[in-house]
């Protein structure tokens, strides 16, 4: 009766097909460091006790007269087993479906997209994308995994189980103690683990700065191998605390290694890899906290979720309260990780509690400072090191140019930037640079924006100023054209864009060129009339410019028109831009101009009209509005030459 009600009871589940592929993935990618499933499983026991902790603040009954919080881990070596049980907040059948068997994380399947099957380069995006509980399938043939949630009866317990080929059953069990427990039926070439000596050493390589105890049994040393167990009296275990248990935050800067920075991390950061950087330190005034915080070395996954999870924990008082508090970090901090630990808040405090708190705006004002003295401390004195945190998370930092006002002047120190000085994509030109290499005369700081690289770096726009030799600063990510538009001066120098408005040098303006041109203007006003009427509703309007000196026409705007890069960028996300017409200006230098001009046919004068807008246009990586019509156009020309 009772296994036929056992059978009734046991549902079996597919795995979602990503965890299957992420599974099988992550067996043979891991392999060489299989170890780290134990400090995954006491990663997830330590967060189980951490949320227990904070729901009994309110509910003290979820302790159940067990508030001794603790990780246990045993081994059995006859029935290869090892069992990590924790008394944490454990979970109802919905939540092991939802937390176990499914990943729902964004990014999942561009994740296992960028797989490359190389076993070195898979092992590194695992492990950035996250191993968490799947990791013990690496050294288990099957997993069981019995869990009861605080609060709920003891016949609610779920057990879950699965040998990791693509399906898990699921059965409710009777289950008298709170919390998870795991065990693991390791794999027939996986006995090195059954041994005392090595699992401790594990925890303490990888889990010393956990903050919950992690016990295990202490070995009887008078037992001796081959004694018969019949005759042996069963001593009740004695049990004893493998790890340091204690917060490593509230511990002396000075007392903690590197090594310790740098396993916490893995364990608040979910990553794999060894952080970039980390910040710890104590504030005491008005509002007294604890920062420890870290700079991962490569972007998330989910970095582009602008909603996606935050990095940061707020515990009060060493209680764990919550992940990932927005009001705790700005956007566009987004990408750091680690702990908050506030000596002055309540308890209690909930998520609506958080927002409009004085008391939390000032934890925020002064953790975002930190942030930026460890920033500025770095690109000082190590700016390799700055250079790789700003070629991972510039693109973000530079959102808080727009986002956060009382920041901005700091923050523009910090950015930096692509220009004619060095003509390499990489960005390394900071404003103070560009500053300290300004003309005696120059007023202004100059900047393209264009849609790659390569389009800034050859945009027409820049000729004038190659040739003069003034710095131009070449933007061409995304966020770039946002940012300038909130962004129009640093120390007192207007940042202006050399496709918009007249050629404005200033005092580098040549005088004499300044002449030559308007002296031209009366020669070539019948040209440009006709140009503009050959063009129409095209251009708002032809006049002659100096800027050129290669080329023989470019587009501009005026000064308070949206730029081109940004109603590109607009109707790309499917927003009606209204057509802002541009105007076409011409290089009376050029032959080609001074060809035009001295055209008597009207069909061919309006070919080559439209064909240097066309250019223009192109020029500046637009697109076309009839790609044909322009190579039809050209190739007539280019065939008259021919004959
Ligand atoms: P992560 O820890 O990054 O969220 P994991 O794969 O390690 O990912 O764990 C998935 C989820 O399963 C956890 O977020 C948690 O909700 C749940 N979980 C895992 N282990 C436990 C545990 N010992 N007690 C309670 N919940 C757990
Ligand atoms: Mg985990």
């Amino acid at each position: 009766m009772a296994i036929m009600s056992d059978v009734e009871h046991k549902e079996t589940h597919a795995f979602q097909t990503e965890v299957t592929q992420l599974l099988h993935l992550m067996i043979h990618s891991l392999y060489s460091n299989k170890e780290i499933f134990l400090r995954e499983l006491i990663s997830n026991a330590s967060d189980a006790l951490d949320k227990l902790r904070f729901q009994a603040v309110s509910n003290a009954g979820l302790y159940e007269n067990d508030s001794e919080l603790k990780i246990r881990i045993t081994f059995d070596r006859d029935a290869k087993t090892i069992t990590i049980a924790d008394n944490g907040i454990g979970m109802d059948k919905n939540e092991v479906i939802a937390n176990i068997g499914t990943i729902a994380r964004s990014g999942t399947r561009e994740f296992l997209n960028s797989l490359t099957g190389d076993q070195a380069k898979d092992a590194h995006l695992i492990g950035q994308f996250g191993v968490g509980f799947y990791s013990s399938f690496i050294v288990a043939q099957s997993v069981s995994l019995t869990t009861r949630k605080a609060g709920l009866s003891r016949e609610q317990g779920v057990r879950w189980q699965s040998s990791g080929d693509g399906q898990y059953t699921i059965e409710q069990v009777d289950q008298e103690l709170r919390g998870t427990e795991i065990v693991l039926h390791l794999g027939e070439d996986q006995a090195e683990f059954l041994d005392d000596w090595r699992l401790r050493s594990i925890i303490r390589k990888f889990s010393d700065h956990v903050s919950w105890p992690i016990l295990m049994i202490k070995p009887d040393y008078s037992k001796k191998d081959g004694d018969d167990k019949e005759n042996i009296e069963v001593k009740a275990p004695e049990w004893e605390t493998v790890n340091k248990a204690s917060a490593l935050w509230t511990r002396n800067k000075t007392d903690i290694k590197d090594e310790e920075y740098n396993e916490f991390y893995k364990h608040v950061g979910h990553d794999f890899e060894e952080p970039l950087a980390h910040l710890h330190v104590r504030l005491e005034g008005k509002q007294e906290y604890t920062l420890l915080l870290f700079v991962p070395k490569r972007a998330p996954f989910d970095l582009w979720d602008r909603d996606g999870k935050h990095g940061v924990k707020l515990y009060v008082r060493r209680v764990f309260i919550m992940e990932g508090a927005k009001e705790l970090m700005p956007r566009y901090l987004r990408f750091i990780r680690g702990v908050i630990d506030s000596s002055d808040l309540p308890l209690n405090i909930s998520r609506e509690i958080l927002q409009n708190n004085p008391m939390v705006d000032a934890i925020r004002k002064g953790t975002v400072g930190k942030i930026f003295g460890l920033f500025e401390e770095m690109a000082e004195k190590e700016p390799d090191k700055f250079k790789q945190v700003w070629k991972t998370f510039g693109m973000v930092l530079k959102e808080g140019i727009i986002e956060d006002y009382s920041n901005k002047n700091r923050l523009a120190k910090l950015l930096r930037f692509s220009s004619t000085h060095n003509d390499t994509s990489e960005q390394e030109v900071s404003l103070t640079d560009y500053v300290g290499r300004m003309k005696p005369d120059q007023e202004k700081i100059y900047y393209v924006t264009a849609e790659s690289f390569a389009a800034a770096k050859n945009s027409p726009h820049l000729e004038i100023f190659r040739k003069k030799g003034i710095e131009v600063l070449l933007l061409s990510d995304r966020v770039d054209e946002w940012m300038v538009s909130h962004f129009t001066e640093f120390e007192g120098k207007p940042l202006q864009s050399v496709a918009k408005g007249g050629l404005d040098l200033g005092k580098l303006e040549d005088e004499e060129e300044k002449k030559d041109l308007e002296k031209k203007e009366g020669d070539f006003k019948e040209l440009l009339d006709r140009v503009k009427k050959s063009l129409g509703e095209t251009i708002k309007e032809a006049r002659l410019t100096h800027r050129l000196t290669d080329s023989p026409a470019c587009l501009v705007g005026d000064e308070h028109d949206i730029s081109a890069t940004m109603a590109r960028i607009l109707k790309d996300a499917g927003q009606d831009v209204p057509g802002t017409m541009r105007i076409l200006e011409l290089n009376p230098g050029h032959p080609l101009v001074i060809r035009l001009k001295n055209e008597s046919n009207d069909e061919r004068f309006n070919d080559l009209s439209r064909i240097l807008y066309d250019q223009a246009m192109l020029s500046e990586g637009g697109q076309l509005d009839d790609p044909p019509g322009f190579i039809k156009k050209l190739n007539k020309l280019l065939m008259e030459m021919a004959s």
